[in-house]
């Protein structure tokens, strides 16, 4: 049994050799798929008209670039897309870790300049205050 798990997982590795594999951009595409897949349970659910067969034919799309893009021998175009990916997906990303750890922050209340979208910080506790955006000088009144 050993030898035989031996010789198919050395099969798959000579079969993906070469190829391009995992990447950040599939796993964008199988996260996507999976959340079509709750989505189209949810619309069957529903009985949503097209709805369904619109779901149907992205997932399918999504599947077939997903196996593309995995057994593909076209390695740097399908770098260079997953570079365009992560280059775009990264300062979403960020954005979004960051909102999370401000939340996390109890030391600190955080405003936003509505002049220029700058986040400023001051701790916790001083009561009604005045901001001076560090970036552009406009003033934010808060409490804090
Ligand atoms: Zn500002």
């Amino acid at each position: 049994m050993q030898g035989f798990f031996y010789k198919v997982s050395s099969a798959m590795a000579r079969f993906m050799y070469g190829r391009n594999g995992t990447d950040q951009l599939n796993w964008a595409i199988l996260v996507v798929y999976l959340i079509l897949w709750v989505l189209r349970t949810v619309v069957s659910l529903l009985q949503v008209p097209f709805a369904a067969t619109v779901i149907d034919v992205v997932m399918l799309l999504l599947a077939i670039a997903l196996l593309w893009r995995t057994f593909s021998r076209n390695l740097p175009k399908r770098r260079a897309e997953n570079q365009k990916f992560v280059n775009w997906w990264w300062p979403i990303k960020s954005r979004f870790s960051a909102a999370k750890a401000r939340r996390a922050d109890k030391e600190h209340k955080y405003f936003t300049c509505k002049n220029c979208k700058t986040i400023c910080r001051v701790p916790v506790g001083k009561g009604k205050i005045v901001i001076t955006c560090p970036k552009c000088g406009h003033q934010i009144e808060g409490r804090s």
